[in-house]
């Protein structure tokens, strides 16, 4: 038995009802025991698909599945609300994804435990945290609870790691403008040693290249807490990057219980 965490977020139709119904069918499901419901959070859209008015909310599960098959389940689970997968990212009537599976690190070709994306995605971390905010991340080596306090310091500092020069500034201008208030943003030339423990965030790879320079800092010895590795992001990286500030800034609220 494992105690497992389902990220629950959607859009599309009438979302709680949705909510609802997945409760039901997860808890109905043989491999899986017991299931606890955060409460409803409703947050921002994250990325240019996403349309509006999300909801988010997360189960606890106590489960016998492994984690492959309670992907599979998760899986059927979405198919059976109809989900639409038309658009990569875009609106949908449910979203579940494998958030923690225990304190198991997976990373298989369609499966990644702990969601690469969970420790600074607030819509993730919130309803977590309200189920239990000593939920450890194992990669991050931080509670749900830390992960969340370190994302509420303003200025969040972020380093920006840059193989060119241009596209250092460009980046960091460009981010501070749009941001200003929740980010103070400096950036590096990826081979200059310097200081690394001070920044919240430090996004690594922004020219997204396979190759980095000769002599540049090597991603595994940036501090574990803040390190990003901007080449494994999906879009250029200002898109990218401003995505995790928006997931990272954006406070979700309480509006229900499910
Ligand atoms: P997203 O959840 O990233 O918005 P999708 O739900 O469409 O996008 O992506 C689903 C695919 O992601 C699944 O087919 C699955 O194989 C893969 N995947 C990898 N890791 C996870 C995870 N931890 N939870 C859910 N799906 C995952
Ligand atoms: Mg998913």
């Amino acid at each position: 038995m494992e105690t497992a965490y389902i990220g629950v977020g959607g859009n599309l139709g009438d979302v709680m009802e949705s909510f609802r119904r997945a409760r039901d069918l997860l808890s109905e499901h043989a491999g899986i025991s017991s299931l606890t419901s955060s409460r409803v959070f409703s947050t921002s859209p994250v990325g240019q698909n996403a349309g509006t008015g999300y909801l988010n909310a997360a189960f606890e599960i106590t489960t016998s599945l492994g984690p492959l098959d309670l992907l599979d389940v998760l899986i059927q689970v979405e198919q059976a609300m109809q989900r639409r997968r038309h658009v990569h990212w875009g609106p949908r009537t449910i979203d579940l994804d494998l958030v923690f599976y225990g304190e198991r690190l997976i990373q298989e070709a369609r499966l990644n435990v702990p969601h690469p994306a969970a420790w600074y995605r607030r819509f993730v971390l919130d309803p977590v945290a309200d189920l239990n905010s000593n939920v450890y991340h194992p990669t991050k080596e931080m509670t749900v609870m830390d992960l969340r306090q370190m994302l509420s310091r303003r200025p969040l500092r972020w380093l920006l790691l840059a193989n060119d020069e241009r596209i250092g500034t460009n980046l960091s201008e460009h981010l501070s403008e749009e941001f200003s208030g929740l980010i103070d943003v400096t950036w590096r030339r990826i081979d200059e040693p310097g200081e690394t423990s001070s920044f919240e965030f430090i996004a690594w790879n922004i020219e997204q290249k396979l190759k980095v320079r000769e002599g540049a800092v090597r991603f595994d010895d940036l501090p574990i807490a803040s390190r990003l590795d901007v080449s494994l992001l999906t879009g250029d990286a200002y898109t990218a990057i401003a995505d995790v500030i928006k997931a990272a800034t954006d406070e979700p609220v309480v509006v229900d219980e499910l």
